[in-house]
Formats: C-alpha cells, structure tokens, sequence
C-alpha cells in the first residue's frame, strides 16, 4: 500500500459530478503534480486530502490509516494556497510560529523550529518584518515555512506560484522542490501549467473533467499520452489529417506523399485520421535516419532568442518546428521553400 492512497474518490456538488472514480497511490517522499484546466477538480481532490471537503464516496488513506472521516486539522497535513494566506497583522516569524503555538508547543521550542525554518527558505533575516513588507515570492516561501513547521506528514501546494511573475516563478519552482528533498515531505502540487508539472515532478496526474486521464512520470506523459486530451493539453502538438491507405501495414497518404509507419493503425481504409508529432521531432532539410521527407514553404518565423520556432505548411496543412539559433546562419524567411524530416515512428495516432 502506498503512503497516500486515494481509492475511488467521487465528490458531486448537487447534480455536479466533479471528481469521477480517482484513483492514486503516493508512495513517502514523492512529488506528485496534479496537472489539468481550470474547474478539472484539481483543488476539489486536494481539499478532500485535506479534509476541508467531504469525499461523496471512496476513501482516503495516509501511511496506512484511514482518515477520510478525520477533521482537517487531525490529519497532520501543511497546505499552501495560490493566494498568500499570511495573517497580514502578525509577523513573519508568528506566522510561521502560528501552527506550533495552537499545538500548545513551547516558546523555546517554537523560536528555535521558527529560526531553522527561516534558514530553509532562505529567509533569516526577516523573521520580524510583516508580510505587507514583503515581495510576492518573499510571501510564498514563508506560507511555504508556515505549512511545513509543523511537521505535516503530507504538503499540499494548490497553484502557489501562479500568483507571481515569471521570472520568480521559476526560481521557486527550484527552490520548492530543493526543500522537498531535503525534508523527504511526499507532496501534491497543483497547476495548471504544463511546463511547471514537467520540470518539478516525480509523477504527474494529467486531469480532465474530475478524471485521471494518466498518471506516469513527465517522460511518459509527455513523449507516450494516453489520450487525446493528454496529448494536446502538455506540450506543444502538431496534428495532421492523413487518408488511412492500408490500416494492416500503416500506410498513410499524407498530403501527395505516401508514407509507411510499418504498424498496424486504427480504422478502416479510406478514413481520414489524425497524425500528432511533438515540434522537436521534425527537423528542416534532409535530416539522416529520417524516413519521411515532405515538401513546403515557410509559413511563419518567431525568432525567440535561443530557439526558433518555423511553421511550415505544408500541402494545405501547418506544422511547428524548433531549430536552435546559430548566430552565423539566419532563419529562413517567411515564403522559403523547404524540406521537413521527420521518422514515421514518432507519429501518435490520435
Ligand atoms: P480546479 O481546481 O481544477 O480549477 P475545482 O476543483 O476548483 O477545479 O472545481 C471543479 C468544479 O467544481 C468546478 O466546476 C467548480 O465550479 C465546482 N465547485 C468547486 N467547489 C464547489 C462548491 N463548493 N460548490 C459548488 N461547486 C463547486
Ligand atoms: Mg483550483
């Protein structure tokens, strides 16, 4: 049994089915991100962790005991919201003090618990300032302190950097789970930003519509979706309509040039299907081990800095690809014609 075990978790809110048969295992120590759109139910399962919302049915279980009908604040759980949750009149050090003085622990051990929190999120000199007196990151790290003072069995993060600005979003996200480490705390992270799911994650529960679409490592999800709906939502996908030829071999038309993926593929002869592939599986010009060659033009180029993005089209249909900038070789411009590469086995069937 797994340190967190969520077994068939269904939550309705009248007629609303919001969380539909979820089931999860998190083994001690593990950085689970729960990744997914706005009003999946990401928040909905993380507060029946935590139990500030009752579970319609299923069950809850954490480190082999079950706590689906235990109050919120019997669960040893720390939990940080996207919006700073600080007590805006007490300092920084009473906030992260907060939850050891309602557990009645003494003063000497509570400064000494406070100052050993204050080094570990960088902080020390500030434990006397307000949270008013401090910048949007500043705020999260000491929610992040105040959670973990307590010394929860579980950490549950509900979109806590999407309140900040990109750059310090991303430092934190390093930082977060530098601390998460160094404490071995098993973790859910919630998000809606695929990006922040892949850099920071164990595993990742791709959710949609109160469903567990996938649950794999960010490798998994990422290079093998389970569902459409995977595929498209993390990452960037190009999708292109093909005419199934031979459904037995895997021979596709796709645009004037016949393709053979050497697989069996879904359908009938005659359908039309859709063909996905990841920007950084096409190359321009003739790559060597590639096996499909097509022909277009350059449709439109997005100079990013140290990536460039070149949509090609392609017999009416459009593809993205990356090239990395060379300074000594300028991309090609918009009207070009070119050559894309690209390996039948890196084709999704969709
Ligand atoms: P997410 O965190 O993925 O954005 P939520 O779990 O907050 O999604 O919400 C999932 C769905 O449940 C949404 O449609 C939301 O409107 C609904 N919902 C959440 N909380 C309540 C509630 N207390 N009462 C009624 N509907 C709710
Ligand atoms: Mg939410």
């Amino acid at each position: 049994m797994a340190f967190l075990d969520i077994h068939h978790l269904e939550k309705s809110f009248g007629a609303q089915r919001v969380v539909r048969d979820f089931n999860l295992g998190i083994e001690k120590g593990e950085f689970v991100s729960f990744l997914g759109p706005s009003g999946c139910g990401k928040t909905t399962v993380l507060r029946m962790v935590a139990g500030f919302e009752t579970p319609s049915s299923g069950e809850i279980r954490i480190d082999g005991r079950d706590v689906t009908g235990i109050a919120a604040n019997r669960r040893k759980i720390g939990m940080v919201f996207q919006a700073y949750a600080l007590f805006p009149n007490l300092t920084v050090a009473q906030n992260i003090g907060f939850g050891l003085r309602i557990a009645g622990e003494g003063k000497a051990g509570i400064r000494a618990r406070v100052a050993e929190m204050l080094e570990l999120i960088g902080l020390p000199q500030l434990g006397g300032r307000y949270p008013f007196q401090l910048s949007g990151g500043q705020q999260q790290r000491v929610a992040l302190a105040r959670a973990i003072a307590v010394r929860p069995q579980v950490l549950l993060l509900d979109e806590p950097l999407s309140a900040l600005d990109a750059k310090i979003r991303v430092s934190l996200r390093d930082e977060i789970r530098r601390i998460q480490r160094d404490l071995g705390i098993t973790t859910i992270f919630v998000t809606h930003d695929q990006e922040e799911a892949l850099s920071m994650s164990d595993r990742i529960v791709v959710m949609h519509q109160g469903v567990a679409d996938q649950v794999g490592t960010p490798f998994e999800i990422y290079n093998r979706p389970a569902t459409r709906f995977v595929a498209e939502f993390v990452g960037t996908l190009n999708l292109l309509d093909a005419d199934l030829m031979e459904a037995a071999s895997g021979r596709v038309r796709l645009g004037d040039v016949s393709v053979a993926l050497n697989r069996v593929l879904p359908g009938r002869n005659g359908d039309r299907i859709s063909l996905a592939l990841r920007p950084e599986t096409l190359a321009l010009g003739r790559r060597e081990g590639s096996d499909i060659i097509l022909s277009g033009h350059v449709a439109e180029m997005n100079f990013l800095g140290s990536v460039i993005r070149i949509r090609v089209s392609i017999a009416g249909q459009f593809v993205s690809l990356d090239t990395f900038n060379q300074p000594d070789c300028p991309p090609p411009a918009v009207g070009t014609p070119v050559e894309v590469s690209l390996s039948g086995r890196d084709l999704l069937v969709m």
